[in-house]
């Protein structure tokens, strides 16, 4: 089986560090979380930005400082970039990060979500246009897919030249909203419905992280963990992002499945993009 992929999502939009101290907010605490994460085994960061009151932000300069200080501890990991709409709902500013980083990769959600407090609103037309941005900045796109019909927006970017071929999809499952019962036919009947030659990951959010990054390994797919879908590491207990990471890389050992480095997620995914240094 291809050697695993793990990403971490080690920040998000959502969780406070009221609700975690081991959540890495500034340029320097997320640095600091990338390395002992690609130490543990991690070879993907996916990242967002806090403003300095902690409050989501998509300031193209936060989040070149973050993925300065990540690119000086590790030279090697790749940054995946957030063009999430929480921080804001503005097209430009979601795409601003892209175009001035240049980075290996980006998120690229592929429709509208009833989040439990406001609609996720991702129009074709924004979709079109950020999926553009990624292409011209020779960003791989991964396709935050929350339910089936999203599967299909992505392969139709693809069939409109907006996004190449082999696609890589991302698999959130546990959301109120999405496919919120995270119940293995649900991932299975998701990496049914891509084509053949792409690749995938899941993140499942909150208590089903576990048990989908589990069925991931079991499947052949790759694993996002991180506080940004989950602060615990069991009931009441809460995690860091590296205790995350290490529980993955640990069971995906006993099940025989070897970890990726990133210079070998790098040939998995298909990236040809040089590192940028930022
Ligand atoms: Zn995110």
């Amino acid at each position: 089986m291809t050697r695993l992929i793990i990403t971490v999502a080690v920040t998000g939009s959502v969780p406070t560090k009221q609700q975690s101290p081991h959540l890495p907010i500034t340029p320097d605490e997320i640095a600091d979380t990338a390395r002992r994460c690609r130490d543990a085994g991690a070879s993907i960061i996916h990242v967002h930005a806090r403003d300095q009151n902690g409050k989501p932000t998509l300031d193209p300069d936060v989040f070149a400082a973050i993925a300065g200080a990540i690119r000086a501890q590790c030279p090697d990991l790749i940054i995946q970039i957030s063009t999430g709409g929480r921080a804001g709902a503005d097209p430009q500013m979601r795409a601003a990060a892209v175009r001035r980083l240049k980075p290996e990769m980006a998120s690229l959600t592929t429709g509208s979500v009833n989040f439990p407090d406001r609609v996720y609103e991702n129009s074709n037309e924004t979709i079109e246009f950020l999926a553009r941005v990624q292409k011209e900045a020779g960003t791989k796109p991964e396709m935050e897919i929350f339910d089936t019909g999203m599967i299909e927006t992505a392969i139709a970017l693809a069939d409109k030249g907006l996004a190449d071929r082999p696609l890589h999809f991302d698999f959130v499952l546990g959301l109120p909203g999405g496919t919120q019962s995270a119940r293995p036919k649900q991932l299975l009947h998701l990496v049914e419905s891509i084509p053949r030659d792409s690749t995938w990951t899941v993140a499942g959010i909150g208590r089903h992280q576990l048990p989908m990054g589990v069925l991931g390994i079991l499947l052949g797919g790759h694993v996002r963990v991180g506080l940004e879908d989950n602060l615990y590491y069991a009931k009441g207990v809460l995690a860091s992002n590296e205790m995350l990471v290490e529980r993955i890389v640990h069971i995906a050992t006993e099940l025989g499945r070897e970890i990726a480095s990133p210079n070998e997620a790098r040939a998995i995914l298909g990236l040809s993009h040089p590192i940028s240094n930022f």
